[in-house]
């Protein structure tokens, strides 16, 4: 079964920025391993990317190749090619491997995993599609079948990276915070069962994929912001086999400590 990574065009972010944290695990994030401008080998049909969409892109796309070197313990990242179609005509988009599949559940851009390459349709969010695209690309590159709930969730927060005068920011994704509050507040959100269930088919129906790819965004998102070497020990337990819920007891004592801390970080948010 090929494996879809799907980019939805959802949410709407606002332009409250906050300067993207070290990583507490890597004293040499930005070193002299640092990528060549042709690691993103982008190939555009009938559309234009404009200079300060490919500087963005391409200062986004080292810092995902930095976080995964260190997530993972690696170089390797800093090396990998990766080819992205992008698409001016939505005709031609349909005529890739997974395009009707993909305008099918309203995504723009999604990942295939067969060839290693991201294919896109270029809209006025291209660079959030793409960098939620290129997370896909290097996560499974380190890692091979990742929980899709650890795959989207951390696609979906670099796609919320942005630059700003040379550094990196990231915009919480206001729309999905909103629907995490609502979730917490009205106790309708089962973290443990999100995480036991979570297959690599999240089905057709638009909202429920809305709110899984939100669900998993929102524990990313609460992780990063507690502290980043959670994402390594989270990933380390992962890649170990063990399941997400395990790794999330591990790392907060019990799962429903992690609950306790998650709900109570989405209850501050303002
Ligand atoms: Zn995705």
């Amino acid at each position: 079964m090929h494996l879809k990574h799907c980019f939805p065009s959802i949410q709407k972010q606002n332009f409250c920025v906050f300067l993207v944290g070290c990583f507490a695990f890597i004293p040499i994030l930005f070193s002299s391993r640092t990528l060549t401008a042709q690691t993103l080998n982008i190939k555009k049909q009938n559309c234009h990317l404009s200079k300060e969409d490919t500087a963005t892109i391409d200062k986004i796309a080292r810092y995902e190749a930095a976080f995964y070197n260190a997530v993972f313990e690696t170089a390797k990242n800093d090396s990998l090619n990766i080819n992205i179609y992008v698409f001016g005509r939505k005709a031609d988009f349909k005529e890739t491997p997974d395009g009707e599949n993909a305008l099918h559940v309203s995504g723009d851009g999604y990942y295939w995993e067969k060839t290693g390459a991201v294919y896109l349709l270029k809209t006025d969010h291209v660079n959030e599609a793409l960098l939620h695209e290129i997370s896909h690309v290097f996560l499974h590159y380190n890692f091979n079948q990742p929980p899709k709930w650890f795959d989207e969730g951390l696609a979906t927060y670099f796609g919320s990276l942005i630059v700003e005068d040379k550094q990196i920011f990231y915009t919480p994704v206001v729309g999905r915070i909103e629907r995490i509050k609502e979730l917490v507040s009205n106790r309708s959100l089962n973290l443990e069962d999100f995480l036991n269930n979570n297959n690599r088919n999240w089905g057709d129906d638009i909202n429920r994929i809305t709110d899984k790819y939100t669900v998993a965004y929102s524990i990313i998102y609460f992780l990063v912001k507690t502290n980043l070497n959670l994402v390594k020990q989270l990933a380390d337990g992962l890649k170990a086999g063990k399941a997400s819920s395990t790794v999330l007891a591990e790392c907060f004592g019990s799962m429903g400590n992690f609950e306790s801390r998650f709900s109570g970080f989405y209850k501050q948010q303002n």
